[in-house]
């Protein structure tokens, strides 16, 4: 029979890769979901506040400008009712410059253009020609205006707010104004700046001209900004929130919002790269807490991968060397706790059932004279050994046709087949269930007879001589058998067999058709028909 040898891999090898694949490629898939949405949740965060950061600029910088604007005019208010008295006029700017919005500077300009007053004096600004290319003078006279950035006489880039004076009875007197410098600190800058509040986070302010007001990199303020798509929305007066490029090829985050009196677009935005920073930290920690129900999943596929393996390969290793003694009871054994397993079994089973009842049959068959159905020569020792094993004393009894030779040539061989088969089923018929019947070849029978004394052995050899002479086994003629009977000789039973052979020979010589016993264990003398 070929040996089954195990292949490299097994099933619970398999079962295990399969789970760890699959646990593995989960838990991969479960990070990747956490990732994208963590990733979108803190763009999507991120947006949200630079729009609200945005907008809440937005209005603080109206309410300041609102506030200034109201500054200006209650102090043009007081300066044109008292006719541009230099007092009045120094303390309005005075108060101007220290309280409210803190301008960098304040100053009038009459009607001619010419500034007549500055705070602080130190500027030394008197006399010249105001630069602000704001509005015309008309227009000053009507409105209270906020210019665009301009280069102020000392060369400060500045945003100026004016308002008209004049006198209760409506002459105009030039106006005040109120001026920011943007790279200088002040209180528009200091405004924003203030309002600065997480690390990578940063906002510029542009007016409707695209011209940069402010910008944590002051070299850009002044400058126009150019191709960016957020300015394009602000700038239509709408706030609202955009993931872009910047013009330094920068993915950015951003919120914006409008601020209407001004005109000015208000843009709050950080990199995306920045906002992300904050996964790699947030996956280590998943990672961190599903590491301990992994190991414990990982533990508990190994038990069940065993739980699971185990009948089958039980089952295959049992078989692996082919039939052997005993196998089907520790099939038996196996644990088929699942029906494949318990169906692979119960097959194995069936198997080997049938094997042991064929090798059965075939041991018999082994066993059996197939022409008189008693014990054969090999039955014979089967059964000795099993007395001997057993340590039972037994008679033996052995039988010959008398004249056989003669019954076959004057009968023919099958009539002589069929005497054998008769005389078998004579002893048979004579013998106790306990007795052992064997035909020895030709027309030679032996009967072991367990537990029975010489003289009990020579009674039964007499009823079967009798009864086979009784018995008309041929047409015309009288069968008969000589039969010599032994007893148990302690412990040898080739020697009883010889003294059986031996009185058989004396049965012969004496005249056939008759019982003769071993002379050594005699006791009674023979018996003749
Ligand atoms: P004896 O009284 O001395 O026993 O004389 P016998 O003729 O019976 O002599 P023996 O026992 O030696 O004879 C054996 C004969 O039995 C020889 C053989 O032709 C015959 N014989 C042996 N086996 C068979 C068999 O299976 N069938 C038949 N029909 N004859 C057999
Ligand atoms: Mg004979
Ligand atoms: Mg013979």
């Amino acid at each position: 029979m070929r040996v089954w040898r195990p292949s490299r891999i097994n099933l619970r090898q398999l079962i295990l890769m399969l789970s760890v694949c699959s646990t593995l490629a989960l838990l991969v898939a479960g990070a990747l979901g956490v990732y994208q949405a963590q990733r979108e949740q803190l763009i999507s965060d991120t947006l949200d506040t630079n729009e609200a950061f945005a907008q809440k600029l937005a209005a603080t910088i109206s309410d300041i400008l609102r506030q200034a604007q109201q500054d200006l005019a209650y102090a043009a208010g007081r300066m044109g009712r008292s006719d541009m008295d230099a007092r009045v006029v120094q303390t309005e700017l005075h108060r101007l410059r220290e309280q409210g919005v803190s301008f960098n500077a304040v100053s009038i300009t009459d009607s001619d253009g010419i500034i007549s007053f500055v705070v602080p004096k130190t500027l030394q600004l008197e006399g010249r020609r105001a630069s602000q290319p704001g509005p015309d003078v008309a227009d000053r006279y009507r409105i209270a205006t906020i210019s665009r950035p301009f280069v102020s006489l000392l060369g400060n880039l500045a945003v100026q707010l004016t308002h008209p004076l004049q006198t209760p009875d409506g002459r105009y007197l030039g106006y005040v104004a109120g001026t920011f410098y943007l790279k200088a600190d002040g209180g528009l800058s200091r405004l924003i700046s203030q309002q600065f509040f997480r690390n990578d986070t940063y906002v510029y302010v542009v007016d409707a001209n695209r011209l940069m007001l402010y910008h944590p990199e002051t070299e850009r303020i002044g400058h126009p900004v150019k191709g960016n798509t957020v300015i394009d929305e602000v700038l239509q007066g709408r706030a609202g929130q955009q993931r872009l490029v910047n013009s330094q090829g920068i993915d950015m985050l951003a919120g914006y919002a409008y601020a209407p009196l001004s005109k000015w677009g208000i843009v709050v935005q950080r990199p995306t790269a920045a906002t992300l920073s904050r996964l790699s930290g947030l996956m280590r920690h998943v990672l961190w807490l599903t590491l301990a129900p992994a190991a414990l999943l990982m533990i508990l596929l190994w038990m069940l991968s065993y739980w699971i393996a185990r009948p089958l390969r039980e089952l295959a290793l049992l078989v692996q060397h082919g039939y052997e003694q005993g196998l089907a009871r520790r099939v038996r054994s196996v644990r088929g706790w699942y029906f494949e397993a318990q169906q692979l079994k119960r097959a194995l089973l069936a198997a080997l059932d049938m094997v042991e009842a064929r090798m059965g049959q075939l041991r018999d068959e082994a066993y059996v004279d197939a022409l008189s159905g008693l014990g054969n020569r090999r039955g014979l020792n089967a059964a000795l050994l099993a007395c001997k094993v057993a340590g039972r004393p037994f008679s033996v009894m052995v039988l010959d046709i008398d004249f056989f030779k003669r019954i076959n040539d004057q009968y023919g061989h099958d009539a002589g087949d069929r005497v054998i088969q008769q005389v078998a089923q004579l002893m048979r018929s004579q013998a106790r269930e306990a007795d052992a019947l064997f035909r020895m070849g030709g027309e030679e029978f032996l009967a072991l007879l367990p537990g029975t004394r010489l003289a009990a052995g020579v009674l039964v050899a007499e009823r079967v001589r009798a009864v086979v002479e009784q018995t008309a086994l041929l047409p015309d003629d009288v069968v008969t058998v000589s039969i010599g009977v032994a007893p148990w000789c302690e412990g040898d039973s080739a020697l009883t067999l010889k003294a059986a052979d031996e009185a058989l020979y004396r049965a012969k010589a004496a005249g056939r058709n008759r019982v003769m016993a071993a002379p050594d264990c005699l006791q009674e003398g023979s018996t003749q028909a």
